[in-house]
């Protein structure tokens, strides 16, 4: 845990969330700031900053966020329509939290390219 993310005090339960979805190593609530009918952050209970700082340790945590992005997805309905799972790596993508996190984004028509 990093004592100032704002991500592993949602981990550890000092910040509030809606949690969608748990698992050993992962976790999804809902964006405070949703850009679409659904839109869930999945992170991982581990701490890593960046895409850029995830080590070959950690490929089976973050392989299972993408479990949690298929499980979300058929919770919220929206698995066979189709939905989008984007992560944002440092200021020009537009990451604001530094802790990875998968974007869960669907029930709506998303456009490419994003902008
Ligand atoms: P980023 O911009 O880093 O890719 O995504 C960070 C996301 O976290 C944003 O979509 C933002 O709305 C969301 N977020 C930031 N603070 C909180 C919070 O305290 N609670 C929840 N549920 N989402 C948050
Ligand atoms: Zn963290």
């Amino acid at each position: 845990m990093s004592s100032d993310c704002l991500f592993c005090k949602i981990v550890a339960g000092e910040i509030p969330a809606d949690v969608i979805y748990e698992s050993d190593t992962a976790i999804g609530f809902r964006d405070i700031n949703a850009q679409a009918p659904t839109h869930a952050v999945v992170i991982p209970r581990k701490h890593i900053a960046t895409i850029n700082d995830i080590e070959p340790e950690d490929q089976a945590v973050v392989g299972s966020l993408y479990t949690a992005a298929k499980a979300i997805a058929a919770q919220e309905g929206i698995a066979d329509v189709g939905y989008r799972a984007v992560m944002n790596c440092n200021e020009a993508a537009g990451q604001t939290v530094f802790h990875i996190h998968l974007h869960v984004l669907g029930g709506r028509t998303l456009t490419w390219p994003p902008g």
